[in-house]
């Protein structure tokens, strides 16, 4: 079997940044992904609650998409009430897409160093592969490559990693889940925290996200007190 996989993205967007957009377009052209579809968030089981509404976050998805037919906004996880888990997410996508369709959950090295806090985690790999796309500065892997990172990492968290691994990512599309993918990107030192930060102190965002969120970001007033 050799299906081209499908790229799964999620995450508050709490703004969406050009970190997010490069994360898929280098998991795309690298992987040879069909598409990626960004999820963003409802009520985040692990964290705060974001800054702006999942109304304004999913709008600024929308604006940063626009023009990119590879892209995809996938709204389910903003319009439930509840905790939303990657898992649950992840199970009805695979229901509607078959089980043969290779799925990818996209992450930076950051997010899965961390993995092992999920909601039932070890199901991932029955529903989905997972690319980690490593930064050269990503702070939780201290500008290591993951490989060595992994070392201090949850014990069952590193069995996973080394029992897993995919050699290239031609392997993503010889099965629908289960491996794991560690590929390099260009580091892009963008995070949300930080332009959420620049907002509050009235500084310019632009360069670090698309025109059209700046332009949502500032006419909607968002992130003047973060
Ligand atoms: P915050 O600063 O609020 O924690 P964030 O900018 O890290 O937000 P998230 O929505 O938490 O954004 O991240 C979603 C995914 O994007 C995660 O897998 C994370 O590793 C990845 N990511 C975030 N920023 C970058 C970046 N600059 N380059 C590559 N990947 C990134």
């Amino acid at each position: 079997m050799s299906i081209a996989p499908i790229g799964i993205l999620g995450g508050t967007f709490d703004p969406i940044h050009y970190g997010h957009l490069r994360l898929a377009q280098e998991t795309l052209e690298q992987c040879g992904l069909a598409a990626v579809r960004f999820i963003p968030s409802g009520t985040p089981p692990h964290r705060d609650a974001p800054h702006a509404s999942a109304q304004q976050r999913l709008e600024m998805v929308r604006l940063a998409l626009q023009g990119n037919p590879s892209f995809i906004l996938d709204e389910r996880e903003v319009h439930r009430n509840d905790p939303c888990y990657t898992v649950d997410t992840l199970t009805a996508l695979r229901a509607e897409l078959g089980a043969q369709q290779p799925l990818c959950l996209l992450m930076g090295g950051d997010a899965f160093m961390m993995l092992h806090a999920w909601h039932e985690w070890k199901h991932l790999f029955e529903l989905t592969h997972i690319v980690v796309m490593q930064r050269a500065a990503c702070p939780s892997t201290r500008g290591r490559p993951l490989g060595n990172a992994i070392n201090e990492a949850d014990a069952a968290l590193r069995s996973e990693y080394h029992a897993r691994l995919a050699p290239a990512p031609s392997a993503l599309r010889d099965s629908p889940a289960g491996a794991i993918l560690v590929a390099d990107m260009p580091a892009l030192e963008i995070s949300a925290t930080d332009i959420r930060r620049r907002c509050s102190e009235e500084r310019d965002i632009r360069y670090l996200l698309p025109d059209a969120v700046v332009n949502h970001i500032q006419s909607h007033h968002l992130y003047m007190k973060c």
